[in-house]
């Protein structure tokens, strides 16, 4: 007997995550110091100097386990989102809260929506339950929250919707959320996966905690690794009705957010000059990139989050190596169906002038 027939047949059509490639491999490969890592929406500012001091202080306690309920972040999240220390929901990582949406939610053979090339996490959660992924092909690398409302049948348990969406950028407006839950009966659960959310500038963003408050079947999604920049420490956080909430309290792994993470995600809370400073320069990088993929004729999708999705016109697959070479990393569109574009994280001034630099040489390879 192999291994592969001890394996759930759905975990034998699941593939492992394929990570951002890591700075350290790039240099062992090229032979190269100096590497622009463009590749997985992390903030090149850094976190704020209060995070790391809180995470030095809580170095000393890591002999005890955490906190398993979060107490002093669960308060002063719920005091920050205006919703009830019940409705808080934390993990390792949002990736961590998506995987429970699953375990708590969704049975086999039960519908789960998304987007075509969709984060992968939302796929390999319906996967691994056994559940059956309905694909909803975008317009214009938008969501098309009609369409999806037309999709939903009596066995549509989740859809998940990433706003701003990873990795196009684009964002779904109040309006058109307002329509799709018009539409969707209280039996599917609908998921705003807001990693994103303190990039978006559009005033016609939609309030999904208002949605929550209202007592809609609706889990918003949120992060402490992007803009806050501690995607090492893993730690997602969100909000959702008591009633879901209790659920996904049952499914929780104990202690699943480390008195480190907690720590530090509390004084992030406490600077909020860190994310003003972020925003500052992500407005710039992209206003930047934006005129520059203009200059090179590249078709690019106005984006809301750190990242901007780019039709580079061939073979993404031949260009991410020719941007390697170049010490350059970036996400390929592949991995999210469209073999002619790339993911590019937004940097420094000196990263993205460094990226397009090797970008114009890529193309003219
Ligand atoms: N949702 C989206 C749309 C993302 O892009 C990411 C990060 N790649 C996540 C969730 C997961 O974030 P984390 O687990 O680091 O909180």
């Amino acid at each position: 007997m192999s291994e592969w027939d001890l394996t759930r047949p759905c975990v034998r059509n699941l593939t492992p995550y394929v990570p951002g490639k890591p700075i350290e491999e790039v240099q062992r490969e090229f032979g190269l110091s100096d590497i622009t890592k463009l590749a997985s929406n992390e903030n090149p500012l850094g976190p704020s100097p209060k995070a790391v001091r809180a995470i030095c202080e809580a170095a000393e306690g890591v002999r005890l386990y955490p906190d398993n309920d979060c107490y002093h972040l669960r308060r002063r999240l719920a005091a920050h989102l205006n919703v009830a220390g019940g409705q808080i929901l934390l993990g390792h990582g949002s990736d961590e809260l998506i995987h429970n949406i699953g375990l708590a939610f969704v049975s086999p053979g039960e519908e789960v929506m998304m987007c075509s090339g969709p984060f992968s996490q939302y796929e390999f959660t319906a996967k691994l339950m056994d559940a059956s992924p309905i694909y909803v092909p975008m317009k214009d690398f938008r969501y098309d929250t009609a369409e999806m409302a037309r999709k939903v049948t009596a066995s549509t348990k989740v859809v998940f919707i990433a706003n701003p969406n990873n990795p196009t950028g684009a964002m779904v407006t109040r309006g058109e959320l307002n329509e799709f839950m018009a539409a969707v009966p209280d039996r599917t659960i609908v998921v705003l996966d807001e990693a994103y959310w303190e990039y978006v500038d559009d005033p016609e963003y939609p309030d999904s905690l208002a949605l929550v408050r209202e007592g809609r079947n609706v889990i918003a999604l949120r992060t402490f690794s992007k803009i806050y920049a501690l995607a090492g420490l893993r730690i997602g956080y969100g909000a959702t009705t008591p009633q879901l909430a209790a659920a996904l309290e049952r499914v929780r792994e104990p202690f699943n957010v480390s008195s480190v993470a907690q720590a530090a995600a509390l004084a992030s809370l406490d600077d909020p000059d860190q994310v003003t400073r972020t925003r500052a320069l992500n407005n710039e990088a992209r206003r930047y990139l934006c005129r520059e993929f203009e200059r090179l004729g590249l078709r690019h999708t106005p984006s809301q989050a750190n990242f901007v999705w780019v039709e580079v016109g061939r073979d993404c697959q031949a260009v991410f190596p020719e941007l390697l070479k170049r010490g350059v990393i970036v996400r390929t569109g592949d991995i999210f169906g469209a073999s002619t574009h790339i993911r590019v994280t937004t940097g420094t001034a000196e990263q993205n002038q460094r990226f397009i630099a090797a970008l114009e040489e890529a193309l003219a390879a």
